[in-house]
């Protein structure tokens, strides 16, 4: 079986606008002032010319912790890994999510385990009562895992919205988006930009961005799924993501796990 039903599909802007359009006048002002009452952005700082990278996985497939962390092994990079601890061993027969033992080897590598809620829900379409009980029980879980508490958080198909992001608040340092782009030089930790090493966009986005970054210093936030020779859409090789590592070694920049980088800012 090669479905694979936790992976992203992020809600384009074109969608959500053609959500509100179809929304009466009187409806579309409640929702807009209500979303801008209860936005939470957590502004930060970046200094002029730090240069920090982080590689990220959504979902964590197996594959992203075998393949995916040997590649990191060779460069001595440590990764964020954002797992739907709901999901341990499910999902696609050929590259499921990794599984509790997996878990448990990325952890004392030294890698970073996040949160991507407990069932990857949509947060755009689910209640705030029930992202809540979510959030809570994969904490719970994480827990009773004996891993490390959860601070780093990804939106599940880059479903940011403002309701969302003030219901995480409160239980992370940071959320990362799918919204392209450097962190630099101030930015919202809940609404952390990133920039995807996938097959969709293609590998001259990710080299692009690290290119800019060279130069124009800041947060770069990496994010794919799969490493795998023949990857979905949403994934890259294991030759793609070698070389974007030696790309970001070359450029002599830090490479941290968001955790890391995160415990370091200055929130502002
Ligand atoms: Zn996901």
């Amino acid at each position: 079986m090669t479905v694979r039903p936790f992976l992203h599909h992020a809600r384009t802007s074109s969608t959500m606008i053609r959500d509100l359009q179809a929304l009466p006048g009187r409806v579309l002002r409640k929702c807009l002032s209500s979303a801008a009452r209860i936005r939470a952005a957590r502004r930060v700082g970046w200094p002029s010319g730090r240069r920090v990278a982080s590689i990220t996985f959504d979902d964590a497939p197996r594959s992203a912790a075998t393949a995916g962390a040997q590649v990191l092994a060779e460069m001595q990079y440590a990764a964020t890994y954002y797992v739907c601890l709901g999901l341990l061993g499910k999902g696609a027969a050929d590259d499921p999510v990794l599984d509790q033992g997996r878990l448990e080897t990325l952890v004392a590598q030294g890698h970073e385990i996040g949160c991507h809620t407990y069932s990857h829900l949509d947060l755009a379409r689910t209640g705030s009562e029930e992202l809540l009980a979510d959030l809570e029980r994969n904490r719970e879980r994480a827990h009773r895992l004996g891993l490390p508490a959860l601070e780093s958080f990804a939106y599940p198909y880059g479903s940011l919205t403002p309701r969302a992001q003030a219901l995480v608040a409160p239980h992370f340092r940071t959320a990362r988006s799918t919204w392209i782009g450097l962190n630099a030089p101030r930015f919202d930790a809940l609404a952390l930009r990133a920039v995807p090493l996938m097959r969709r966009e293609g590998l001259h986005v990710a080299l692009r961005e690290i290119e800019r970054w060279q130069r124009d210093g800041g947060w770069l936030v990496l994010y794919t799924h799969e490493v795998t020779e023949r990857p979905g859409q949403f994934g890259c090789t294991p030759d793609e993501l070698a070389l974007v590592c030696r790309r970001l070694s070359d450029s002599g920049g830090e490479v941290q796990t968001v955790g890391q980088v995160a415990r370091g800012l200055a929130v502002t």
